[in-house]
């Protein structure tokens, strides 16, 4: 499948935020947008302000880039949001979300969305037992996620257990950080999703 190859700083430059591709260097002074706050390439200083078309886009942008979702598949998401009852933009953000590699991401068992698929996609994890090496896999009320027995003693995942021991999921997920496992114990709302998007933008510019 196709993958961005290039420095992902660049990425959050072009969406002038952060979009936390790169683990604990987004927390530090390396963080290439607290030093270089405009656009990358040869015109990122000179940009002139966006049209409507051009913020919808920029929205879409940064959200399949939150998510590391190719277009075609983001736009999947989008036509099963929008078959769904409630609001569209949300019931999108929902299906985003409940992807396997953002859970194990937000259970603080990688350190970035871009390394737990990575992770996942190598068969570190079982949901219920079972290995899913899936990251767009949607997970469901009631599924554990957990490290794989084989992988928990890696270097890898003891330095992972102590990073998740200091951190805190969101609402809708519990971690027993020492087991390296996670259950989910309700769906996310939009109040527990804590990404800088305005979802209605995206429903505008897919609705025309
Ligand atoms: Fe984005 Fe992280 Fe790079 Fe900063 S260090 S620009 S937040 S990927």
């Amino acid at each position: 499948m196709a993958r961005y190859k290039e420095s992902v700083c660049r990425l959050c430059r072009r969406e002038g935020q952060k979009l936390f591709l790169k683990g604990d260097r987004c927390y530090s002074d390396k963080c290439a947008i607290d030093r270089r706050q405009y656009a990358p390439g040869q015109h990122g200083q000179g940009r002139k302000k966006l049209s409507e078309y051009g913020l919808q886009l920029r929205e879409k942008q940064k959200a399949r880039r939150y998510y590391g979702v190719l277009e075609r598949q983001f736009r999947n998401y989008f036509a099963k949001a929008d078959r769904q009852k409630g609001i569209t933009g949300e019931n999108l953000l929902v299906l985003l979300e409940r992807r396997l590699d953002n859970v194990v991401y937000r259970l603080g068992l990688a350190s970035s969305r871009p390394e737990a698929r990575q992770l996942v996609r190598h068969g570190h994890f079982t949901v219920n037992g079972q290995k899913v090496n899936i990251p767009s896999y949607q997970v469901r009320i009631g599924d554990e996620i957990e490290v794989k027995e084989k992988s928990k003693g890696s270097p890898k995942f003891k330095e992972i257990a102590e990073a998740a021991a200091h951190k805190n999921p969101p609402a809708w997920l519990e971690l027993d950080a020492e087991n390296l496992k996670g259950r989910v114990i309700a769906m996310p709302t939009r109040e527990d999703i804590d990404v800088n998007i305005e979802e209605h933008l995206i429903v505008e510019l897919y609705s025309k």
